[in-house]
């Protein structure tokens, strides 16, 4: 899921729109593009690859206008083609999207058999077609795209322009997040506060299913039942903004190089240092009641979840359910009232997470989380959420948020365990003095990075590179493997030694 900026009232709205994608790039994507209205009508640039080539194009034909929308793709639906690229635009309407539209087979089917020729292979391109026809019909630009929105299924964010409208961005937010930014006579869209952070710092979040009216005064946000919503406009501190890479090579770098400070920070909020006892607010939960628990996340997530199953079930004696969650509701798990459900995702926003959490909530579990993201759907739809306090994470492969996440699963485990009486106070005092010393061993760790780099030189020569471990070094195994992956597209896997 990558990134979306909308902009009405800056004469510079194209070069606006560039910056804020470079400040999305974080995200990674495949191509980008931007589309902005020019004496009413829609003209558009985009390019494979770096922004750099969009950039490129930008300065050889400039994209004059006051209103635009942008982004970057990585592409779930079509090769990364120029041609797929976004934004997506009729003579009536450009579109850019964030997500899938999981019901675009139909939509598509059902749109040629009227008659309309569809020049993509995206999921988004349904979205506009949708919304063209409903202009054709004779919609007034806002209810096009709204009555266009409640056909569309799966998860998404978009932002939408209208040719001759040009005062209006329409924007909608359905398991993808969305951010409406407040300037002076200039209003932004972006898919989170960080790509508006040079233009402003007052954010309104939008809701699970809300739609907006973006006009350069304002932005009438509607909730998913039509009603006018009043969402609140927060000052969204520049801290949490900042996107400086510091003397690293990388976000990832940084971020690596960061976790003794952070892991240290984690500590103190989780533990009572005198007592050596972990401490969290867990008023909300009555751990001791608990029978069963089932964790669920994706990717990294996921195996952070898995350590912590060697934890919950090895420490507190409390019998543990693993799931991916994009495969959890394809299970048709049966679940009972004793038991809860324990979610795991740095941004909140995962997608297939956030469902497996809202099919929990429909089957009467209790609701955990573990997130980076205090205001993310996942925090704001849980019972009980421990955040894990590692700061923003900008890196594509999670580092810190990892080593985070770990920190406050054994924190919850020996809680749980202790108010279940699995845990004694001896036993407890010796797993906060380990964790204790968790930052100076990753200091050294840290130390060895020119040994490690010289490992990396040989290693990038494999074909393939297998991770093992036993206990709970194999899902460090697999989260390895993963990271190896992510970060080289080297072919790696892990395993369970005995395998
Ligand atoms: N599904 C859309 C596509 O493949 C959007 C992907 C994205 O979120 O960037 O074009």
């Amino acid at each position: 899921m990558c990134g979306i900026v909308g902009v009405v009232g800056r004469s510079d709205a194209s070069s606006m729109m560039l910056e804020a994608l470079r400040r999305l790039e974080y995200r990674g994507y495949d191509s980008a593009g931007v589309a902005t209205l020019h004496d009413g009508e829609i003209h558009r640039r985009r390019a494979v690859g770096k922004l750099a080539a969009l950039a490129e194009k930008l300065e050889a034909e400039p994209l004059p206008g006051e209103i635009g929308v942008g982004h970057t793709r990585w592409a779930t639906h079509g090769a990364p083609t120029e041609a797929n690229a976004h934004p997506h635009s009729s003579e009536r309407a450009a579109v850019v999207h964030n997500g899938i539209i999981e019901n675009f087979r139909e939509l598509r089917g059902e749109l040629e058999r009227k008659g309309y020729e569809f020049s993509t292979d995206t999921d988004t391109e349904t979205i506009l077609a949708l919304i063209t026809q409903k202009l054709e019909a004779g919609l007034a630009p806002f209810d096009a795209a709204r009555e266009a929105l409640k056909r569309l299924e799966g998860a998404f964010a978009i932002c939408v322009i209208f040719r001759g409208a040009n005062d209006l961005l329409f924007a909608a937010r359905r398991g993808a997040p969305l951010a409406i930014g407040y300037g002076d006579d200039v209003m932004y869209v972006g898919s989170d506060a960080i790509a508006l952070a040079p233009v402003t710092d007052r954010i309104a979040y939008l809701e699970e299913g809300d739609f907006a009216a973006v006009t350069r005064d304002g932005a009438q946000i509607f909730s998913a039942d039509g009603v006018l919503a009043n969402r609140e406009v927060v000052e969204v501190s520049t801290a949490t903004l900042s996107i400086d890479k510091g003397e690293h090579r990388h976000f990832m770098a940084k971020e690596i190089h960061e976790q003794p400070k952070v892991c240290r920070e984690l500590i103190g909020a989780y533990t009572d240092a005198d007592a050596k006892r972990f401490s969290a607010p867990t008023a909300e939960f009555d751990l001791a009641a608990l029978k069963r628990l089932s964790i669920i996340g994706c990717g990294t997530a996921y195996y952070a979840g898995a350590v912590a199953r060697y934890w919950f079930e090895g420490l507190a004696r409390l019998p543990v359910d693993l799931d991916i969650a994009s495969e959890f509701r394809y299970r048709d798990a049966p679940m009972d009232e004793d038991q809860a459900a324990l979610f795991i995702s740095q941004s909140g926003e995962t997608a297939d997470t956030l469902a497996a959490l809202r099919h929990c909530r429909s089957a009467g579990q209790g609701i955990l989380s573990v997130v980076n993201v205090g205001t993310s759907s996942i925090a704001r739809e849980s019972d009980l959420t421990l955040p894990t306090l590692a700061g923003p994470e900008i890196g594509v492969a999670s580092t810190k948020a990892f080593t985070c996440q770990l920190g406050v699963l054994l924190a919850l485990a020996a809680m749980v365990g202790r108010a279940r009486g699995a845990v004694s106070e001896s036993q407890e005092a010796a797993l906060v003095q380990a964790l204790e010393s968790v930052p100076d061993a990753m200091r050294e760790a840290l130390e060895l990075e020119s040994i490690i780099a010289a490992i990396a030189a040989e290693v990038v020569r494999a074909r393939d590179v297998l991770y093992l471990g036993r206990g709970a070094m194999f899902p460090l195994a697999m989260e390895g493997a993963l990271k190896l992956k992510e970060i080289s597209y080297l072919h790696a896997e892990g395993f369970a030694s005995g395998e």
